[in-house]
Order: structure tokens, then sequence, then C-alpha cells
């Protein structure tokens, strides 16, 4: 995306809540505040990706402290090391920034950019960030794949299909695992998944099997050979 987007963003104060949330997250132990990026993430990775893969919003540990989309936390560790497998990536691990990971045929973003209390971003605040996700997709021009993990950021992405008249209704595209449809002939593909969160891996709902298959069909749909 352009320094003049990031700049928006990472600039962006229009959820009150998020805002006073961000200004008070505690720091894990034997950090400081200072370690901590503390503000929007925007998305990043290959501008000229076939596939675009979206999470919920930045762990308060992970994105939010480091200032990259699943960098930092259980959530990303699970990943990482499977986008690689599947040819998405240069390297299996991730820490910072500055870790060199450069992501092939893959956009990596969050369907809102601030950390919310308790992963659980409201209803407006959805809403309110949706225009920087369609930003984000409209740069895509290579776009052919929307794998979007979890329920939150699988219905944000609907109610932008809704309002662009390419679904009638969510319920008529209800959440699974796997679940995969094409709301327009020239559009992308929706691909749906199971949060990579820790608790999802911890309780067996998603393992790597699961995710690299779902990486394999978002590659075969993408026609990434
Ligand atoms: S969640 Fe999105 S819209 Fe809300 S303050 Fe953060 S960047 Fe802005």
């Amino acid at each position: 995306m352009t320094d003049e987007f990031i700049r928006r963003v990472t600039g962006c104060r229009r959820c009150p809540r998020l805002v006073d949330y961000l200004a008070m997250v505690a720091p894990a132990k034997g950090r400081s505040r200072q370690d901590y990026w503390n503000k929007p993430v925007p998305g990043f990775g290959d501008m000229k990706a076939r596939v675009c893969l979206v999470g919920l919003a930045p762990g308060a540990h992970g994105a939010n402290r480091t200032g990259r989309p699943f960098t930092g936390d259980g959530a990303g560790d699970f990943m990482y090391p499977l986008l690689h497998r599947a040819g998405f990536s240069n390297r299996p691990q991730v820490e910072d920034l500055q870790d060199g990971l450069e992501l092939r045929d893959l956009y990596i973003t969050n369907a809102v950019k601030c950390v919310p209390p308790e992963n659980k971003p409201q209803h407006l605040e959805y809403q309110n960030c949706l225009p920087y996700l369609e930003e984000e997709f409209s740069a895509l021009e290579n776009l052919r794949v929307v794998l979007l993990l979890g329920q939150g950021a699988y219905n944000s992405y609907l109610r932008l299909l809704k309002s662009r008249g390419e679904i009638r209704s969510l319920s008529e595209h209800p959440f699974a695992h796997g679940a995969c449809f094409q709301p327009n002939v020239n559009g992308p593909h929706v691909l749906a998944s199971y949060h990579t969160s820790r608790y999802n891996v911890q309780t067996g709902r998603i393992n790597p099997q699961m995710f690299l298959e779902l990486l394999s069909k978002a590659r075969e749909l993408a026609g990434i050979i």
C-alpha cells in the first residue's frame, strides 16, 4: 500500500473506544510500553498478490506490539510456518518488522486495524474500518481469492459484498471452515477458515493439516502453480 494510505491508517482515530483502549494496553511481562507499536496496524505483502488473507484484528501482544499482522503471537506462530510450506513466503519464522519476511502472491491484513478489548470489535468498529479494507482490496488488482480467518472477518467481508449488491444476504452464505463461493464471476473467490488463534489450535479446532489443505485450495482457486 502507499505511504499515504499507511499514514492515514496509523493516524486514524475514528473509533473512540479503541483509541482509549490503545492508550491503556498493559505490556506483557518483561516488556515496556516503548516496545509496543500501539497504533492501528495496516496490512502488508505482495501488491501483485492473487490471494488476500484477512484476520479479525491485531493481537494485543502480537501485531499491536510489532506493527505487522499476526507477527509476535500464537496465531502467527501457527500460521507463518505453514504459509512458508505452502509457498507464500520466503521464511518460516517471523519476529518483527526487520526480520526480512517477504510474502509471495499473498497480502495479509485485518478486518479491524486496532486491537479491540477481549478480541471483540463492535459492529460500528467493523463498519468504521471497512473502507480501509475496501481500499486494500481495490489496490490488489490481481486478486482472485479472499481467505477469511474466523467468523468476524468473514461477516465483515460479506457485509461489504452486500453493500455492493454482490450477495443478497449474509444468511445465504453461513460461515464454516472450508466454505467457498464466488459471488461474482469476475470477482475473487471467498474462502473461509477457522481462525488460527492459540485457543483454536490448542482445542484442536484447527490443525496444521487443515490449514495447509485450505492454503492449497486457495492456490488452486487463484491459479497459482
Ligand atoms: S479500527 Fe479502523 S476505523 Fe477504527 S480507529 Fe482503528 S483504524 Fe480507525
